[in-house]
Formats: C-alpha cells, sequence, structure tokens
C-alpha cells in the first residue's frame, strides 16, 4: 500500500501515519521527496483499513498494491478454470453456447424450444421460471411449476437446466430440483446475502454483471461466493446501462479481454439482453465468441412472436442453427472448437 501525503503535510502528521500503519500489523516505510512525502505500507496490505488511513490529516490518496479479490484472481490460479456441468465443459477450448426462451411458459412450449436447442447444437439450455420484471403488473414468472416443466424438456435432450434464481428463500427449491446451474441477474449482483447463500452450495453459478457494475465491482460479487467455498463461478456480459438509445443496454466486449487477464474463471456473454432486438444478436455473438469468450448465453423461441417475455429479442429455431454455424467458423479461426 502506498499512502501519499499532501504537499504541506507536517512531520506530526507523517508520524501519525506511521503509527497508525504500526499498530495495524505493517512496516511503515517513508520517503521524502522535494514536493510531499509519500509512506509505504510494507506487509499484509490486507490487515490495512484503508479508509482510516485516508481519514488521517494530511494523507491525499491511498493507494493498494494488491487486488481486493483474491480466490476470483489470476494470480491465486494461473491456468483458466473449466468448470464441468455435468461432463460439459465450460471455459475450456470448446466454446459453450447456452440457449432457451427467456421465460418457462407451457410443457409443449418449453419441449419445443429444448429440442430446437439441441437441434441446434447446443448443449445446455437456459430458461427463467421466476422474472424479474422491471413492472410488476406484467408476467412474473411461472414459479416452481416451471422448474419441473423445464426439468421435463431438457432431460429428454441431455441438457443440463440453467435457470435464475431471485430469492433466497428458493434456494432449496432450486436444489430439490437439482439445478444444474444456478443463474443471479443482473439486479442481483450485489444482493451479497443472496451470493453468500449460493456460495455455500457447490452448483456452478452465473454471474450476470449489474447494469451499471464496474469490472471491480463484479469482481468483487464473485468472491462473496467464491469466499464460501464455491469456486464454480462463470462471469456473464450482459451489457451496460450507456447514454444510447438504440439499444437496450451497450455490449462491453472490453470486459473480455480485461477478464480473462484479471480473472482465471470463465466469461460468457448475453448479446440477447445487450441489444434488445433478435436481429443485433448475430452480431454480437460472433463478436463476443471473436474476442475470447467462452460461451454464449442467447434468448431462443420456438416461435418469438408469441413469448410471454423479452419477445423482442429472441432468435427463432432456424436463426439459431444458422448462427451456430457461423460461430463454429470464428471458433475454429481462433483455435477453439463450438
Ligand atoms: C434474463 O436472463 O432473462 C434476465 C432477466 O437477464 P438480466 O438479469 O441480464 O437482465
Ligand atoms: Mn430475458
Amino acid at each position: 500500500m502506498i499512502i501519499i501525503m499532501t504537499p504541506g503535510a507536517s512531520d506530526e502528521q507523517i508520524a501519525a501515519v506511521e503509527e497508525k500503519l504500526s499498530a495495524m500489523g505493517v512496516e511503515p516505510h517513508v520517503s521524502r521527496g522535494i514536493e510531499r512525502t509519500v509512506v509505504g505500507a510494507i506487509g499484509d496490505e490486507s490487515k490495512v483499513e484503508k479508509e482510516l488511513i485516508e481519514a488521517l490529516a494530511g494523507v491525499e490518496n491511498v493507494i493498494r498494491v494488491m487486488k481486493p479479490y483474491k480466490i476470483v484472481a489470476r494470480s491465486y490460479h494461473e491456468a483458466d478454470t473449466v468448470i464441468d456441468i455435468k461432463g460439459i465443459p465450460l471455459g475450456g477450448k470448446t466454446v459453450q453456447v447456452i440457449s432457451g426462451p427467456c421465460s418457462v411458459e407451457t410443457q409443449e412450449q418449453m419441449d419445443a424450444a429444448a429440442k430446437a436447442v439441441a437441434e441446434a447444437g447446443c448443449r445446455l439450455m437456459r430458461v427463467g421460471a421466476f422474472k424479474p420484471r422491471t413492472s410488476p403488473y406484467t408476467f412474473q414468472g411461472v414459479g416452481v411449476d416451471g422448474l419441473t416443466m423445464f426439468r421435463n424438456a431438457a432431460e429428454k435432450y441431455n441438457l443440463p437446466i440453467v435457470t435464475e434464481l431471485m430469492d433466497v428463500r428458493m434456494l432449496d427449491t432450486f436444489l430439490e430440483h437439482d439445478v444444474d446451474v444456478i443463474q443471479i441477474g443482473t439486479r442481483n449482483m450485489q444482493n451479497f446475502d443472496l451470493l453468500k447463500e449460493v456460495g455455500r452450495t457447490h452448483k456452478p453459478v452465473i454471474l450476470k454483471r449489474g447494469m451499471a457494475a464496474t469490472v471491480k465491482e463484479w469482481l468483487m460479487a464473485a468472491e462473496y461466493i467464491a469466499a464460501g467455498g464455491n469456486h464454480n463461478i462463470i462471469f456473464c456480459e450482459r451489457g451496460v446501462r450507456s447514454f444510447e438509445t438504440y439499444y437496450r443496454n451497450m455490449l462491453d466486449v472490453t470486459a473480455i479481454p480485461v477478464l480473462k487477464r484479471e480473472t482465471h474463471l470463465p466469461i460468457i456473454i448475453d448479446p440477447s439482453h445487450a441489444g434488445g432486438k433478435s436481429w443485433m444478436v448475430p452480431a454480437l455473438a460472433r463478436a463476443a465468441v471473436a474476442a475470447g469468450a467462452d460461451g454464449l448465453l442467447i434468448e431462443s423461441h420456438p416461435s418469438p412472436c408469441e413469448a410471454w417475455c423479452d419477445a423482442d429479442q429472441a432468435i427463432d429455431p432456424q436463426e439459431l442453427k444458422t448462427l451456430m454455424g457461423e460461430l463454429r467458423g470464428i471458433a475454429q479461426v481462433i483455435g477453439r472448437d463450438l
């Protein structure tokens, strides 16, 4: 940790910083320059409460040298982590495409959706039984019965199921239904109690980026899950809020190489909630694979015009199949497969 003093900091103020650092268990090292003094803290930085140093008189800035995240950091595990989802690897050489409708509607809809997802070549399916909607007056998801309908449809094609957990009170139900991957949605990225609870399970977790979260906040949210013992975390970028109104969110492709550098955990991209329109999905999906994403989360529906939720952004079975072919070509060019 480096503590930069203000230009006019007095000897007493510098001594107070040294004293505080010693009391916190690190060794202060003072460098006096012509303009200002810098105090280095040598030792285990995690022992130092940054805010308590910042609050001292004469302190201008406190810079951490170490990353605040530990388990999710690349330095914790040099190699890329590959997450095993019922025998399907996510995070290795193979780019995985996870697809399905935004929401469970009926058993017939689920059966048709699972067939389309499997026939397109996707190996995992994602559908929501509980939906976080902006308005309390719109469809909120079919609820627990949806988990059963989803499982019934997906198991015919050996597709592991991915679904969103919004409420910690539903976690036991999710475990009873043996949900294969728990999705934490953008609105819950910093629901720390929910993160702690999924951290106590060993279920793979897809952690969507909060719609206005920085990369550091996102990594720290993942650290909450990891700190509980669950290291099976998959980051999912789904677009961030911006000033632009021509699309729903702005897909942050830059987050892919940044996360690849900062963490050993896989990152997938959701082009559907980023663009918000089905016609944007192929372009964003292709860009994501080219930029090194480990997978995609794509909303598809057997009949998009009839979807109960996010109808505008769902692609149809034929579009999914065509897109899979294009993505396979891009994956091969960069030495991966799909
Ligand atoms: C979803 O995946 O259907 C969803 C609501 O996504 P997000 O949390 O990214 O808005
Ligand atoms: Mn959706």
